[in-house]
Formats: structure tokens, C-alpha cells, sequence
């Protein structure tokens, strides 16, 4: 529900988050307990509860280059960095909001838990 949802309430500045990246269509917000030094939550503005309701290729698209665009802005571009989508309960997604994580500043364990 998108008048409850969390992320649509940070998107629409009712809850505070530290943006360091902000487009038409998304925003980047630091995640408020990092997994890794660099943790950043990619958003679409439009709430889509998962990566199964986003039919929108080139939104999807929009916000992988995003996440992108926050590693160069954060300084992991070229050590490297990994984007991760949780999909529902058996991909771990807590907050019923797309959302793609930027994790890096630090090697990221392969195959993850
Ligand atoms: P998920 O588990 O759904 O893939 O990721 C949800 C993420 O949202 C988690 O990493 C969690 O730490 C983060 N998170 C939960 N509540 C808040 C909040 O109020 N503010 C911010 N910035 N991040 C949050
Ligand atoms: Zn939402």
C-alpha cells in the first residue's frame, strides 16, 4: 500500500534518508543499516512491490544505470561493487518496494548466505 509503504514515504520526504542521488523517476538513499561500507538503496518513485510488478524494461533499465552512476559517485566504480534485487520471501525482500542495493567498499562474498 503505497500511502504506508516505507519507501514511499521516504520518497515523498515524510521519513528522512540521507539521498545522494536523485532522477525523475528514482531516488538513492543511504540503506540506514549498511551491510558493507558503501550501502546505498536504489528506489523507483513509483511504488512497485517487487522486481515481478516493474513490466517496465526500460525503468528497470534506468535504475541499474543509477546504481551505476552512485558507485563512480561513491568512489567504488573501479574497485568494484555488486547490485543486488531481493525478490520476495526466498530472496530475502524485507521492504515490499523494488529496490536495488549497492553494496561495495570492501571484497563481497560469493556465494552470499
Ligand atoms: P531487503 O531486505 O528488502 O532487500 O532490503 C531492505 C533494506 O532496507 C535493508 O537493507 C534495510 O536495512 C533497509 N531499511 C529498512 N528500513 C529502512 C529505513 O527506514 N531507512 C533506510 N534508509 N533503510 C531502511
Ligand atoms: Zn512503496
Amino acid at each position: 500500500m503505497a500511502e504506508t509503504c516505507l519507501f514511499c514515504r521516504i520518497v515523498r520526504g515524510e521519513i528522512p534518508a540521507t539521498v545522494v542521488a536523485s532522477t525523475d523517476d528514482a531516488i538513492a538513499f543511504r540503506d540506514i543499516d549498511p551491510k558493507a561500507p558503501v550501502h546505498v538503496l536504489v528506489v523507483p518513485r513509483q511504488h512497485l512491490s517487487s522486481l515481478n510488478e516493474a513490466t517496465d524494461p526500460s525503468l528497470v533499465g534506468r535504475l541499474m544505470a543509477l546504481g551505476a552512476e552512485v558507485a563512480r559517485k561513491e568512489g567504488i566504480a573501479d574497485t568494484g561493487y555488486r547490485l543486488v534485487i531481493n525478490t520476495n520471501e526466498h530472496g530475502g525482500q524485507t521492504v515490499n518496494h523494488l529496490h536495488i542495493h549497492v553494496l561495495g567498499g570492501r571484497a563481497m562474498r560469493w556465494p552470499p548466505g
